[in-house]
C-alpha cells in the first residue's frame, strides 16, 4: 500500500517540527537563521511551515514567524502542504504513533529519536517502505558526526570488520572529568547535571542503555545484523571507582565506556562497558562530552571520526543536513536502495555468543594481606586457563574503596592483575571464584583492555 509523492511546488519543501525542546528549537535557529543558506545547499527554499509543542506559553529562545508555533499534531498532519516532518519529541509514546500517522499522511521523516528506532525501528521502517516513504536519522547515534551517513554510504565498498567508539557523551564527560580531576562519581554527576551534560535522571546514559541502542543501530547498518538492543552485554559507569582510573593510568591505560562490534568467523561479538583504552591512541584522548567511533574497513583500512556527540547546535546539524538530504531526494533513494532495518532481509550476521568473546581484562580487588593470597588468586586464575600479564599491589590507603574497606578491616589492601587473552566465558567465572575466597573483601571490579 504505497501512496505516490504528491505534486508539490518543486522550488520549495515545507517542513514542520513535532517538539521545540533543545534540538527542536536549534533546528529552527538553523532554518530561520540560516535560509539562504539551506537553500544554496538543497536548491530549493527549506521552509518551516509548523512547530509543534505542548506548552504554548513556554519560552523558546527563538522568534518565530507568526502562525508557526501551535500545540495542535493535526495541523501538521492535516496539512497537505508539509512534505518533512522532523520528530524530536523524544520518548517512545506518542512519539511511535505520530510517526505512524505523519507517513500515512503522505510525509517524510527526520528524527533524532535513537530510543525510538531501537525500539521500533522494525516496525517503522517496513512501514515506511510499504508507504513509499522515508526517515533520515543521521543525529539519532553520535548527534552531529555524521556516522551513519558514512556507514550505510560512503564506507560501502568495504565488509566494515569492526565498530568501536564512545558514543555517549555524558558518561565521557564524567569520566575524563573523574580522570582529571580524580574526583568521585557521585560530585561528578552533580556537576555534569550543572553544566547540562547530565539528565536530572542519567540513568540511561550511565548505565551503558543509551550507548547500546546507538550500537544496535549502527550494527543493522554496518553488519546487516539484526539485534535487540537488550541482548548486547552491557555495563555502566555508574558506580566507577576513581581508584580504578588512577590504576589504570599507571599501567599506561584511560577507562572509556565503549561500544564494540566486530565481526569474527561470520558472527557479531558486540558489547558496552567501561574498557581500558592504551594512552596515546586517539580513543583514550576523546574526552568531555565528545564522541568518537573508529571503524575499520576490510579496503579502507581503519577511519577514525570525532566530534560533539549531542546539544543543540551539533544535533541541529546533522537534522537540517537530513532535512536537506529529504527535499533534494537524496534520502529517499538511499532509504530505499539501501532497505535499512529490512525485517524481510536475511540477516548478515548473528550474534556471537557471549561467553565466546575474547580480550585481555584489567581485575582490581582488595585482598587480606598475608601470604599465600596471591597464591590463592593465581590459582584460580589458572584453573581457568587464564595467564597474569602483571600485577600490581598497592599499599596506600587513600582511595575511596580502601576507605570503606578499613571499616571491615584495615589488613585488607587493593590489587591489580592484567592477565594475557582469555575468554569472557574464563574471566567471568574465574572473577566470581576469586570474589568468594575468604582472602578477598568485596566485589571484583573487571573491565576488558584495547590496545
Ligand atoms: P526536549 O528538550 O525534552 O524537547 C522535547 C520537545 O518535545 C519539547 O518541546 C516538548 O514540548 C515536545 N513534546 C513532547 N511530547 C509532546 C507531545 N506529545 N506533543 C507535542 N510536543 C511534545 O528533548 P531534546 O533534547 O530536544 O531531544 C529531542 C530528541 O532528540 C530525543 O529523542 C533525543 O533523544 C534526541 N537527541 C537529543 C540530543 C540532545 O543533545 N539533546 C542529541 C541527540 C538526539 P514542551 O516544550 O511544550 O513540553
Amino acid at each position: 500500500m504505497s501512496s505516490p509523492r504528491a505534486a508539490r511546488d518543486s522550488s520549495r519543501t515545507n517542513v514542520a517540527i513535532l517538539g521545540m525542546g533543545t534540538v527542536g528549537a536549534g533546528v529552527a535557529r538553523l532554518l530561520i537563521d540560516h535560509g539562504d543558506r539551506t537553500a544554496r545547499h538543497a536548491g530549493k527554499t527549506i521552509w518551516l511551515s509548523k512547530a509543534v509543542v505542548r506548552d504554548l506559553k513556554k519560552p523558546r529562545g527563538i522568534d518565530l514567524p507568526e502562525g508557526v508555533l501551535t500545540d495542535s499534531i493535526d495541523e501538521v498532519l492535516n496539512d497537505p502542504e508539509i512534505d518533512v516532518v522532523v520528530q524530536l519529541m523524544g520518548g517512545l509514546s506518542p512519539a511511535r504513533e505520530v510517526m505512524l500517522r505523519a507517513m500515512e499522511a503522505g510525509k517524510d521523516i527526520v528524527t533524532a529519536n535513537k530510543a525510538l528506532l531501537a525500539e521500533h525501528g522494525g516496525e517503522l521502517f517496513t512501514r515506511a517502505r510499504q508507504l513509499g516513504r522515508s526517515i533520515a536519522f543521521e543525529a539519532a547515534v553520535a548527534g552531529g558526526v555524521p556516522i551513519i551517513a558514512n556507514v550505510s554510504q560512503c564506507l560501502s565498498a568495504n565488509q566494515i570488520l569492526s565498530l568501536e567508539g564512545i558514543l555517549n557523551g555524558t558518561s565521557n564527560f564524567i569520566v575524563s572529568q573523574m580522570d582529571e580531576k580524580g574526583a568521585g562519581y557521585e560530585e561528578t554527576v552533580k556537576v555534569a547535571q550543572d553544566l547540562g551534560y547530565a539528565e536530572a535522571d542519567p540513568a540511561m546514559d550511565v548505565d551503558g542503555t543509551d550507548a547500546a541502542q546507538k550500537l544496535a543501530i549502527l550494527s543493522h547498518l554496518a553488519f546487516g545484523a539484526t539485534v535487540d538492543w537488550r541482548d548486547i552485554p552491557r555495563s555502566g559507569i555508574d558506580g566507577l571507582n576513581p581508584a580504578d582510573l588512577r590504576y589504570a593510568s599507571q599501567l599506561g591505560y584511560r577507562i572509556k565506556l565503549l561500544a564494540t562490534a566486530r565481526l569474527i568467523d561470520g558472527e557479531l561479538e558486540l558489547s558496552v562497558g567501561p574498557t581500558l583504552v592504551r594512552k596515546g591512541t586517539p580513543m583514550a584522548e576523546v574526552r568531555d562530552a565528545y564522541n568518537a567511533i573508529r571503524v575499520i574497513g576490510d579496503a579502507v583500512g581503519p577511519v577514525f571520526y570525532h566530534g560533539l556527540g549531542a546539544g543543540q547546535m551539533p544535533t541541529a546539524s546533522a537534522v537540517v543536513a537530513d532535512i536537506i538530504d529529504t527535499a533534494v531526494g537524496r534520502t529517499p533513494i538511499t532509504f530505499q536502495t539501501l532497505e535499512y532495518f529490512s525485517e524481510d532481509r536475511p540477516a548478515r550476521a548473528v550474534q556471537r555468543d557471549v561467553a565466546k568473546l575474547r580480550g585481555r581484562y584489567y581485575l582490581s580487588l582488595h585482598v587480606a594481606n598475608h601470604p599465600g593470597t596471591l597464591a590463592a588468586i593465581t590459582g584460580v586464575l589458572a584453573e581457568h586457563k587464564i595467564s597474569i600479564a602483571s600485577v600490581m599491589q598497592h599499599e596506600e590507603h587513600e582511595d575511596e574503596t580502601t576507605q570503606k574497606h578499613s571499616n571491615v578491616d584495615s589488613s585488607f589492601v587493593p590489587l591489580v592483575i592484567m592477565t594475557h587473552e582469555a575468554s569472557e566465558g574464563a574471566a567471568a567465572e574465574a572473577t566470581t571464584a576469586i570474589a568468594a575466597l575468604k582472602s578477598v573483601d568485596g566485589r571484583v571490579v573487571r573491565m576488558p583492555v584495547r590496545g
